[in-house]
């Protein structure tokens, strides 16, 4: 049983980890006391995941949540994961089917298979869109087939890679275009639901072009919700668009389950580390997932090889990494979020000695004017060597702005947002934190150091900077001051 304490200690502040940890929510983890212990170990963001449970279920999970978040006194992200079209077997006539090399087998429309070789799907169009040398990837790799011929009603293929086969496991057709959309019927009624609460992040699976982020965001905002949209990049056509996308999209998911059915597995690492240096260029948060400390699922230490997994995607650059079967379904889910947190500390140590990035690609003056401020605040801190600085901002913007930045100056952003504040939980190197009314604060370099003394364990002759976002405060003219705690 874990010693922790369940409550948050914003004395703790300047100790947090600069890279967010997102992690899944599922039997393992779903119960107030164990999201209590997963947020004191060091969870910033909670992913929900569509593709299982019901609606009742989704529900109940999203109000412990944020029942546990008040709890626990620290503002706490909701990821709400729709699960796109994903493509499976249908049921087999007996399982498990072993696929041989070269043998023949045969997709066909019908709802039921007629003989052991026949399968079936749950996509309809199928066939139609199937051509003479496509691949087909089974069971996440397991089996692959090749088109040999298509007609009307079926399509025979041959086993080019041997593997076990059980019903209802899933398709990829990485060669073939598909006229699905990303966001399908249940997809879109998920959205609404998640739009009708106060979720932070919705993300959408298989996305392929920009259109489709243009679309959820549309449904999104139509519906009244401010949530942001997470493009979850695991298809071959996403890379193709991977700018446009990117563009379009207010945060990405390296998606690497599917990237790697998709795509040649050997190029994952290179594709990971591409899609990073775009989001970091176009300003957009990226999150690194799938099986970064899969071996927890049942053991109580990861491999060797995970932890370095997970310290080369924060050396890459990436803002959150997340862990999906492990604290969904796992034996030890607070043991594998509190291994995470430690590689993040340990390997953010040698990013301390790299230097910030400067403005990333935007031709927006208002976005530029916001940078320099954010980079002059910083230098300011550096030169000073203050404690802390301090953003005081109704906007997850500009945090998201400081946060590409990619210094190490301890950067605490208050707001009275709450909305504002649970999407900063996503952003690299931000503490957000809620007060009640910003304006009671905001004015007054003192009034700053009085409340980071008491709330946040600062000591005289400590200094800290803040910086007011002229965003919310466009009347004020000092917007970078410099504090000292009395
Ligand atoms: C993935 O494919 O890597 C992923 C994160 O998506 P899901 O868990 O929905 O398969």
């Amino acid at each position: 049983m874990t010693t922790a304490p369940l409550t948050f200690d914003p004395r703790k502040i300047p100790d947090l980890s600069r890279t967010k940890l997102v992690a899944t929510v599922g039997p393992a983890s779903r119960e107030p006391q164990m999201l209590l212990r997963l947020m004191a170990a060091g969870v910033d963001v909670f992913r929900i995941n569509m593709a299982h449970g019901s609606r009742k279920e989704h529900d109940s999970v999203l109000k412990a949540i944020r029942q546990a978040a008040r709890e626990f006194g620290r503002p706490v992200g909701v990821l709400i994961d729709l699960a796109g079209p994903k493509i499976r077997l249908g049921n087999l006539l007996a399982e498990p089917l072993e696929l041989q090399v070269g043998e023949l087998v045969t997709l066909t429309r019908n709802a039921d298979p007629q003989s052991p070789t026949e399968l079936t799907s749950n996509y309809e169009p199928m066939l139609d869109e199937l051509q003479v040398g496509h691949e087909i990837v089974l069971a996440d790799g397991a089996a692959r087939l090749r088109v040999v011929m298509v007609t009307a009603e079926s399509a025979t293929c041959e086993v080019i890679e041997p593997g076990s086969l059980r019903s209802r496991q899933g398709i990829n057709l990485p060669d073939t275009n598909l006229s699905i959309s990303a966001l399908t019927e249940r997809d879109l009624e998920n959205a609404l639901w998640a739009a009708s609460t106060d979720i932070d992040f919705v993300s959408i699976s298989f996305v392929r072009n920009a259109e489709e982020i243009h679309q959820l965001k549309t449904l999104l905002s139509s519906a009244g919700s401010e949530a942001r949209v997470i493009a979850k990049i695991e298809k071959r056509e996403a890379l193709e668009n991977l700018q446009a996308i990117v563009q379009a999209t207010d945060g990405v998911m390296v998606a690497r389950g599917d990237l790697g059915v998709e795509i040649e597995l050997e190029k994952t690492p290179l594709v990971q580390k591409r899609i990073i240096r775009l989001c970091q260029d176009l300003g957009k948060p990226v999150i690194v997932a799938t099986q970064m400390l899969e071996s927890m699922h049942h053991s109580k230490q990861p491999t060797r090889a995970e932890v370095s997994d997970v310290a080369n995607a924060i050396l890459d650059g990436a803002d959150a990494c997340m862990l999906s079967g492990e604290t969904a379904i796992g034996s030890y889910p607070e043991a594998a979020v509190r291994m995470m947190k430690r590689i993040m500390h340990e390997t953010e140590s040698l990013l301390r000695n790299r230097a910030s990035r400067g403005h990333h690609q935007t031709a927006d003056q208002k976005i530029c004017m916001q940078e320099a401020m954010l980079l002059g605040a910083a230098q300011v801190a550096r030169h000073i060597d203050a404690r802390l600085l301090v953003l005081v901002t109704e906007h997850s913007t500009t945090a998201l702005l400081k946060s590409k930045q990619r210094d190490f100056v301890t950067t605490v952003c208050l707001t009275d947002d709450q909305k504002a504040a649970q999407r900063m939980s996503l952003y690299w190197g931000v503490v957000p934190v809620m007060i009640d009314s910003l304006r009671t604060y905001c004015r007054l370099p003192k009034s700053i150091a009085d409340w980071a003394k008491e709330h946040l364990g600062l000591l005289p002759s400590q200094r800290l900077v803040f910086v007011l976002d002229t965003a919310d405060f466009p009347d004020v003219l000092d917007t970078i001051a410099i504090a000292e705690i009395s």
